[in-house]
């Protein structure tokens, strides 16, 4: 199946079972301020769960882009390095608002994946709650039983609190979980080596797939809990990993989803992908593949869903996912000239059905993006000189000089702690923080010079590039102007 036949036959699965498909909403979450990016599918619903507002159906099923780079969920820094956690990736999911519970879930679940898919049932892993004394919380024997009547005993894992247990805050709605692994390792191996104690553990090719958060307690502020009068069903499947798993790949990217704009990157830079093994870590070319890849994804529908790279906030955080991508090009696949962008299109076109937001902005979000790199380019090769020119002797880099990287070069605090870290060195964080703020003492008693440095866009490619204010390399501010 590819991954577009996949995506429908989710869909189509539950609308089968009288559930309502919705889209996806944006990435960046408007009306949450606990949350800067949409990190989960049930993130738009959480209202319906908290009692505020009547969903237009007792369920719902769709495919949610999620962005994991920030706060709670922050899979950055795993990015490129393992195979199956991403930036942005997709979370298809199914709800109950008060109608369904644990019987239907688990049963079409195992259905979906079995008979829809046809993942082999010996392969599969199932996670019950194990229950928590200390806390109050039980053994979710319900769970446990419906499982029983489809999986065998030995293939049922009980869980703990961390990963079997989902409370929304310290007060409010809570209740167990039911993970869904699955076990892509070649067969010799699973004779020889077994797998159930790889659940959970970061192992490459046992990986989860499939969470199912029954909502079924309130925690009250005494910590008591107390059975909520209408329970919820929500559950989150990583797209690319159900792909991973229905293609038979070993990873994420040697899936449809991803082998497009690997192919590009390839032809571009005159590399090879996986030459030592897709599974290579230590292959750099690789690396830089998939992280960008990767961030590629994040930064254009990030901006297609209406937030500029800035230096602030919710910008600055794709401003420096896509430094992070810049610099990889560069240092790894010899770019140094804006590569992004050229990419931007190739994912427009695979997506034009699902997400057609980034299909319809193509030619502004290629055009920011590009903007956004000559930017970067300009300072990267003598930042990095400057970079490879250090040699502190305690092994650790001053803040004054991560500062400086910054502050000159605009090479984000995470970018040269990644540097640093293929170098074998470390950062000092809280020096450079310490210098950040000396320089925003100063820059407050310079007031003049401040500016708003990002626009909310609503109306498509309305918008078009009237130049640079040149502050500093950090704080070159891109203007935008409504035509
Ligand atoms: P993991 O333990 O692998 O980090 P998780 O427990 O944090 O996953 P959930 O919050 O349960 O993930 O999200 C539901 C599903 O979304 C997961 O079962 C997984 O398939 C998928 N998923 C989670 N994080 C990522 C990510 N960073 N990239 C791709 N898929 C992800
Ligand atoms: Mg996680
Ligand atoms: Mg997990
Ligand atoms: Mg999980």
């Amino acid at each position: 199946m590819t991954s577009h036949e996949i995506r429908k036959a989710f869909l189509d699965f539950f609308k089968s079972k009288e559930h309502l498909i919705v889209p996806s909403a944006p990435l960046v979450a408007k009306n949450d301020p606990t949350l800067m990016f949409n990190n989960s599918g049930m993130a738009q619903f959480k209202d319906f769960f908290l009692g505020n507002g009547t969903p237009p159906s007792k369920r719902i099923a769709d495919t949610q882009k999620c962005l994991r780079v920030s706060g709670k969920h922050n899979d950055l820094e795993d990015v490129g390095f393992d195979t199956y956690h991403h930036t942005m990736f997709e979370m298809l999911g199914n709800w109950s608002f008060g109608d369904y519970f644990k019987k239907e879930a688990l049963e079409w679940s195992w259905e979906l994946l079995t008979e829809v898919y046809k993942l082999p049932k010996d392969r599969i892993y199932v996670s019950v709650f194990g229950g928590d004394e200390k806390d109050g919380v039980p053994f979710d024997q319900e769970a446990y039983d419906i499982w029983k009547t489809m999986v065998s005993e030995d293939r049922i894992i009980l869980g703990n609190k961390k990963d079997n247990f989902w409370e929304m805050g310290d007060t409010g709605p809570c209740g167990p979980c039911s993970e869904i692994h699955i076990d892509l390792r070649d067969q010799a191996e699973v004779d020889i080596l077994g797998g159930k104690e790889l659940v959970n553990n970061d192992h490459p090719q046992v990986v989860e797939i499939w969470n199912n958060v029954f909502m079924q307690f309130e925690r009250k502020a005494d910590k008591s809990l107390v059975p909520l009068p209408a329970k919820h069903v929500d559950t989150g499947m990583g797209f690319e990993r159900l792909c991973m798993a229905i293609q038979g790949k070993k990873s994420n990217y040697d899936t449809d989803v991803f082998q497009n704009t690997i192919q590009v990157i390839e032809q571009m830079s005159g590399k090879k992908y996986g030459e030592n093994g897709t599974l290579s870590s230590n292959s750099y070319v690789d690396v830089a593949m998939r992280v960008i890849a990767d961030h590629l994804r994040a930064v254009a529908f990030t901006i297609a869903d209406g937030q500029l790279p800035s230096n602030a906030k919710a910008g600055y955080v794709i401003r420096r996912i896509l430094r992070r991508a810049v610099r990889y090009g560069y240092s790894y696949l010899g770019f140094n000239e804006p590569f992004m962008s050229k990419l931007v299109p190739v994912l427009a076109d695979q997506f034009a059905d699902v997400f057609p937001e980034l299909k319809a902005q193509q030619d502004f979000v290629t055009r920011v993006v590009e903007e956004e790199e000559k930017s970067f380019l300009r300072t990267l090769e003598t930042g990095i000189r400057r970079f490879e020119a250090l040699n502190p002797e305690n092994g650790i880099i001053s803040g004054d000089v991560v500062f400086e990287l910054s502050d000159t070069f605009g090479f984000p605090v995470d970018l040269t702690a990644l540097l640093a870290k293929e170098k074998g060195l470390k950062i000092d964080e809280e020096g450079f923080q310490k210098a950040l703020l000396e320089q925003k003492t100063r820059s407050r008693q310079d007031s003049a010079k401040e500016a708003t440095d990002w626009v909310e866009l609503n109306e498509g490619s309305d918008f078009e590039f009237v130049g640079y204010d040149e502050v500093s390399a950090e704080a070159q501010i891109i203007k935008y102007r409504k035509v």
